[in-house]
């Protein structure tokens, strides 16, 4: 692991449910084995969400999460995936799991900025 983010990765049969990789649930991933093992940008991917639900205390990041989901749903007409790659976490973790180290450079509340940022 290239960043400082402790992170477990839980490989297992039925978490998460239907074509959804990974489940970052405090910090812990759920992965289930038939996607194989996650590769390095993944596992970035998964520490940028885990930065972002510390500083948003969990709960905080959850509630984001689905109520900016709900907002991007009726923004996008009800396309889901559009919708999900949309919530500015995601935005802010894709545009940044190819970079290692992103993680050590990045500004507290990063994922802000991504708000208004569409893909
Ligand atoms: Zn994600």
């Amino acid at each position: 692991m290239s960043n400082f983010v402790a992170m477990k990765v839980i490989y297992n049969r039925f978490i998460p449910f239907g074509s959804y990789h990974g489940l970052n649930l405090f910090g812990t991933i759920f992965v289930q084995r038939k996607w194989g093992k996650m590769e390095a940008h993944e596992l970035n991917h998964e520490a940028i969400h885990t930065m972002q639900q510390w500083e948003m205390t969990y709960a905080g990041f959850y509630l984001w999460y689905i109520a900016e989901y709900l907002v991007r749903l009726v923004q996008y007409r009800f396309k889901t995936e559009k919708a999900y790659y949309n919530i500015s976490f995601e935005r802010e973790a894709y545009a940044n799991e190819h970079y290692p180290h992103y993680l050590l450079h990045r500004r507290p509340m990063a994922w802000v900025k991504y708000l208004r940022q569409s893909s």
